[in-house]
């Protein structure tokens, strides 16, 4: 006990994923006995993996607006608002270019969809991604109850942003209304505090059924492609993101990558950007010192429109895809779809497994047969968990330069190793 008590919360977890890790792979390695499958992977393993996540996501939603509002309301000048937006949007879709191109040449080269034989004989069942008009059209909430209810993140956004201004423009009454959301914000961080306990179990269940049940048949018969899927994420997150931060931002990217693992761990457990936007929130505040102004408008705006670990996923897809069934495509449609990766990711919700939605529309786009997505099903959980890493390793990454650039990064958190341990020891926001 006293030995656990002493283990910082991303040990914690990192321990859980091994543990879970090896549990599950006996239990693959028996041919997943019966027993095993009623009592601990839909068993206890299930029900605990999923209240995990119900726990991460019922955070979601309060914990974007009111700390939105608080961090709207907080800003001095509304002209920082649009500068700070404008940035940012610019450098996630900048990134995203970058993943998209970077999948699309390492397809072209390793060619990973020749020679493949079919293991998979799923049909996929893909809902219609939406067309791009939408998506503007329906970031204005016709009813901002509505959007919470449904948590759309770009609707909810933009309600806690134009409420928070005219928090501020209220003068007193709205410093009176400011002050209780900045209350509500301390309150809701330290539930997050409270779910951050139980996390190490919910991470062990997840990681024992992902290991228990992934089929490594599937997982070979494709392994061209998954592996370099994994190599052009790795590219991705420990090149690309640590030179732009050095460039761009001057800071130190091995300072950055040390403090974001708990939030990688997390990321890559639920495989999902939107359920981890607590413990990215809670990360880059408290650990990496950027300020809530920045980080409560940022976070939850990448997770929504950030994905290029996704990115990632969809170019080299489409190749394997193009290279599977023989087709050739010509420039102009590789062209056609680093555009509509980055266009189809700003309306996407950071959620599992949507990535291959949104692949569907790609392949669609450039004439290639969508059914070719039943063949990287099968590895796809696997995939999606390692990806939604990159995605907010990159949110992450992206609100740290901009708050820099706006003199809203702490400079002495940010060098403090420490920095943010006492959440994580004692379970309380110092
Ligand atoms: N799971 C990813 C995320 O939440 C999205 C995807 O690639 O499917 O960021």
């Amino acid at each position: 006990m006293a030995f656990t008590k002493k283990l910082d919360l991303s040990a914690k977890i990192f321990i859980a994923m091994i543990l879970g890790a090896v549990t599950g792979l006996i239990l693959n390695i028996a041919g997943l006995p019966e027993w095993s499958q009623l009592w601990l992977t839909d068993g206890i393993f299930r029900v605990v993996g999923q209240i995990f996540i119900s726990l991460l996501k019922m955070l979601v939603v309060p914990l974007v607006f009111i700390s939105l509002v608080c961090g709207s309301s907080s800003l001095s000048d509304p002209k920082m608002l649009g500068r700070v937006g404008g940035k940012t949007i610019v450098l996630y879709l900048f990134t995203t270019a970058i993943a998209v191109t970077l999948a699309l040449g390492s397809a072209i080269i390793f060619k990973p969809g020749v020679g493949v034989h079919a293991v998979a004989t799923v049909t996929a069942q893909i809902a219609e991604a939406k067309p791009f008009t939408q998506v503007i059209i329906d970031m204005v909430p016709t009813n901002p109850v509505a959007a919470m209810a449904d948590g759309q993140m770009l609707p909810i956004i933009l309600f806690a942003v134009l409420l928070g201004i005219s928090i501020t423009l209220s003068k007193e009454v709205g410093v009176r209304v400011s002050n209780w959301f900045h209350d509500m914000n301390a309150i809701i961080m330290k539930l997050v505090t409270l779910v951050m306990e139980v996390a190490p179990y919910g991470v062990f269940s997840l990681i024992a059924i992902l290991a228990a049940t992934s089929s490594v048949a599937d997982i070979m018969a494709l392994g061209k492609y998954v592996g370099l899927v994994f190599a052009v994420l790795a590219i991705h997150a420990l090149i690309v993101y640590p030179t732009i931060l050095s460039v761009i931002g001057r800071l130190n990217p091995l300072i950055f990558l040390s403090k974001i693992r708990a939030a990688m761990l997390f990321a890559f457990t639920t495989a999902s950007s939107n359920a981890t936007i607590p413990v990215t929130l809670e990360t880059v505040e408290k650990k990496v010192g950027v300020s809530n102004k920045i980080a409560s408008f940022t976070v939850p705006l990448g997770a929504t429109i950030n994905m290029d670990g996704t990115a990632i996923m969809q170019g080299i897809a489409t190749g394997f895809i193009a290279q599977f069934y023989g087709i050739d495509l010509s420039m102009s449609q590789y062209l056609m779809v680093v555009v509509m990766v980055i266009l189809a990711s700003i309306g996407t919700a950071g959620v599992p497994g949507v990535g291959l939605v949104v692949l569907a529309g790609v392949l669609d786009q450039v004439g290639l047969p969508a059914e070719g997505i039943a063949l990287i099903l099968g590895v796809d959980r696997l995939l999606d968990m390692t990806r939604t890493v990159v995605n907010i390793t990159g949110d992450s990454m992206v609100t740290t330069i901009v708050a820099k650039s706006e003199g809203e990064l702490d400079m002495d958190v940010f060098n403090n190793p420490r920095a943010g341990l006492a959440f994580e020891e004692k379970g309380s926001i110092s």
